[in-house]
Formats: C-alpha cells, sequence, structure tokens
C-alpha cells in the first residue's frame, strides 16, 4: 500500500484574501472572472487570481495550517481510506468526522473516501476547507464532489461539480480551486493544450466551473507545483540511461504558464545537467551539475543563476525534495542505499545519523515535507499488520498490509539525530 501517499495535499502558509469581490461564473469566455473594475476594462484579456496562488497538493503527504494536519489513511476502511486530522503539537490523530455515533467503519462515515481516487483537501483563509474528490472509476466521466467543512470534519456545504480529471497538481487562491489538465489535439502535429479550470468555492458560485486560460504546447508538460506571482510552473525534463544502468540528466526547461497565457522559459538546463524542483516549502528551483556537482538556484524573477552548494557529482537527485528556512534537503537514489542530504547555501552537505529500514533498505528517515514553523515531516518507518477485509465475494479474508510511520523534527532535531522529536500516533493505535 505505499503508493497511496501519494496524493495527499498541501498548503503552505496562510493564504492571503485578497479583494473577495463577486465572481463572474456563468461566462463561458475564459477572458476572467474578475469584478468589473476601471483597470479590468482598460485590460479585458488580464486574469489575475484573488490571493497567493498555493498548491494544493502534488507528491506532498498532508495538507497543514498552523500546528493541524490533515493526512489520509493508509489502512483499508469498506473499500476506501480515512481522512484523519493530526496535531502537530502532540501527534495525536483521530478520523476527519464529527458525525454523531460514527463509528468510523465504514463509508457512511464523513471521513470516508473512495480507494483508487484523488482526493485534495485545501484548508481556506477562513478556517474551513475545501474537499474536492471523485467518485467511479478514474477516467470515468462522473460528477466529482465539492464539500465544504469546518475543521472538526462537519460538512457545512456540498455541490456536485461537472465530470473534470482529477489529477497531479491543483492549486487555491482561497477562493478557488485550479485544475491544469491536458488536452490532446487531433491535429498532426499532435499539439498538447494545457487548460487552467477555476472552480469556485464562494458561496453564491460554490462548485461552478469555468475555464481560465489556456497554453498550446508541443509537449507534455510536468507540473512541479509551485506558483509564482505570474503563474504556474511547468517544466520538461530528460535522462538517459548510462552504461550500467544508471539514469543521468539530459538537461530539461523550466516555464510559466503566465496567466496573461504567455509561456516565458525560466530556467534551462544543459546535457549532463538536471533541473531540479523541491516540491515543499518555499517555491525554488536548482540547477544540478551531474559531472562538477555544482547546485545553483535559479532566480524565479530574474531567471539569474547564482552558486547554492556544492554536492558531490554523479548523484541523482529523486524527486520529494524540501526547502525550507534556507535548508535544502534532498533525496539521493544511492544504489545500494539511498540518503538525504542536507544543506545550506554555502555550506557543506550533512547527513543525518538517524538509520531507519524502508522497503528492505537501510536509510536516513526521509524528509517528506515542510510544515509551519519551520517544521519537518519525515517518515520513519513501516509498520506491518495483518488485516481483515472482505474480499470480492463477500468473504472475510486476512493479508498483510502496512501503514508509514511520521515524525515531526526541526531540521537540528533530524540533523543531530534527536530522539525528542514527536511521534505521530500509528492509524492503527488511534
Ligand atoms: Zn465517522
Amino acid at each position: 500500500m505505499n503508493g497511496k501517499q501519494k496524493a495527499a495535499a498541501l498548503l503552505l502558509g496562510l493564504l492571503l484574501l485578497v479583494g473577495c469581490g463577486a465572481a463572474e461564473t456563468d461566462s463561458t469566455e475564459s477572458a476572467g472572472y474578475a469584478p468589473a473594475s476601471q483597470e479590468q476594462q482598460t485590460e479585458p484579456q488580464r486574469w489575475r487570481p484573488a490571493g497567493s496562488m498555493m498548491p494544493v497538493s502534488g507528491s506532498s503527504v498532508c495538507s497543514t495550517r498552523g500546528d493541524t494536519a490533515w493526512l489520509k489513511g493508509d489502512v483499508q476502511v469498506d473499500g476506501g481510506f480515512l481522512w484523519q486530522t493530526v496535531d502537530l503539537k502532540t501527534g495525536e490523530r483521530e478520523v476527519f468526522c464529527a458525525k454523531k455515533g460514527c463509528t468510523h467503519t465504514d463509508r457512511s462515515c464523513d471521513g470516508w473516501l473512495e480507494l483508487g481516487n484523488d482526493d485534495y483537501l485545501c484548508p481556506l483563509p477562513d478556517g474551513t476547507l475545501a474537499l474536492l474528490y471523485g467518485r467511479g472509476l478514474p477516467g470515468e466521466e462522473e460528477p466529482l464532489t465539492l464539500e465544504l467543512r469546518d475543521e472538526a470534519g462537519r460538512v457545512l456545504r456540498s455541490a456536485s461539480v461537472e465530470p473534470e480529471t482529477l489529477e497531479g497538481v491543483i492549486y487555491s487562491d482561497g477562493v478557488g480551486l485550479y485544475l491544469v489538465h491536458r488536452e490532446y489535439s487531433q491535429t498532426e502535429n499532435g499539439v498538447i493544450t494545457h487548460v487552467l479550470v477555476r472552480i469556485s468555492l464562494e458561496s453564491e458560485s460554490f462548485g461552478q466551473k469555468q475555464e481560465i486560460a489556456h497554453w498550446e504546447n508541443d509537449s507534455e508538460r510536468f507540473l512541479p507545483g509551485i506558483c509564482t506571482g505570474n503563474g504556474v510552473l511547468a517544466a520538461k525534463t530528460a535522462f538517459e540511461q548510462g552504461a550500467d544502468g544508471v539514469r543521468i540528466p539530459m538537461g530539461g526547461v523550466l516555464y510559466e504558464l503566465a496567466w496573461d497565457r504567455s509561456q516565458p522559459i525560466l530556467a534551462q538546463a544543459g546535457e549532463r545537467q538536471a533541473l531540479w524542483l523541491p516540491h515543499s516549502g518555499q517555491a525554488a528551483a536548482f540547477r544540478y551539475d551531474y559531472d562538477t556537482g555544482m547546485l545553483e538556484q535559479v532566480d524565479l524573477e530574474t531567471g539569474e543563476y547564482t552558486l547554492f552548494a556544492q554536492l558531490q557529482p554523479g548523484l541523482l537527485l529523486t524527486e520529494g525534495a524540501v526547502f525550507t528556512d534556507g535548508w535544502l534537503f534532498c533525496n539521493v537514489s544511492g544504489g545500494a542505499q539511498d540518503f538525504t542530504i542536507a544543506v545550506q547555501r554555502g555550506g557543506h552537505p550533512q547527513h543525518s545519523p538517524m538509520q531507519i529500514v524502508l522497503n528492505g533498505r537501510q536509510q536516513s528517515p526521509v524528509v517528506r515535507q515542510a510544515l509551519e514553523g519551520g517544521r519537518l515531516l519525515v517518515q520513519m518507518d513501516q509498520n506491518e499488520f495483518l488485516e481483515q477485509y472482505l474480499d470480492d465475494d463477500g468473504k472475510l479474508t486476512e493479508g498483510v498490509t502496512s501503514e508509514f510511520l511520521w515524525g515531526i523534527f526541526t531540521p537540528e532535531q533530524y540533523l543531530n539525530g534527536d530522539t525528542s522529536y514527536i511521534m505521530v500516533e500509528s492509524e492503527r493505535e488511534m
């Protein structure tokens, strides 16, 4: 069940709620929904989000606000999972359900979400949470469900949203959820259009969907889940299989899918270089030179490169890096052993002395996500246990399943191997 972690949601810091004017959601025009003002009248084509645009999900483990995190469970319940609330100060967790008398053991529970479908949870600036999820088989044209919840998990409002593909990263500006999806054209040159769709969270237009912008591309773009002030980032990267089976980076391009529908190039990496994008913490991009080990940071405004740190050459930096409070945590696939490097600008790479066993391999605990207050969510271990479930014929069956165990660390605790970190209660003990 290791793959079930992938699509939990993330919200960094407080979203700025700026001018939440009434949305013009019945318009099919993609030129924008923004409230009419002098400025907009002189520049009708320019759409802008209502506040800072933040990624809601991607490869993050959980959504967070302050000292609370919302995490999707690993243990199967009635063909699905339970969303849970974690207190980051104590590590206690409970089911994200406020239904009176609920035993949280089947799909009638408000915390229950169906297996195999993506779902996104987004804390909003007013203290409520938006939950967006699909039902039915992935790829089927089923409507989505949008819910507004309070912090205890009570459903305050629910709406059915027109069918939409839920995949990868979604974003929020606090008053809308945004999806970037791909459309493949029928033409010979196979143009791919990336479309930005807005789903309204505002009371008068809750759940209404509208196309905001689109960009035509010659090929797929990978969305690293990073926003700038002007748009969302998209990347194209390439690797080559070396003689000994090692993946060697072969360059890449980082684009901005800008609100004005342009696609400026922000950064480029050449042969035997990698563009490398932390998925959690501060928005940032790096360029790593495979032959020299030089790691440069890309200025997302100017496109300039500055030396960040000198790493070992020949590293395969994998996805899932975290950049927070000046600390960069990179996960490295090292053949015999995976490990995590922590480095600050101009500093020397460091390792945690802690060791865990994951998938039968010894490695350092994996820093998976930046939390507020400079804290880190760290994947510690895997808990295996026997689980009883009903199989397709309705027969009670027993099988081995597992859940990840999580720890909350400061960077210093992590680097010193300090065991006074906070352990998140396991789902089995909850
Ligand atoms: Zn329940």
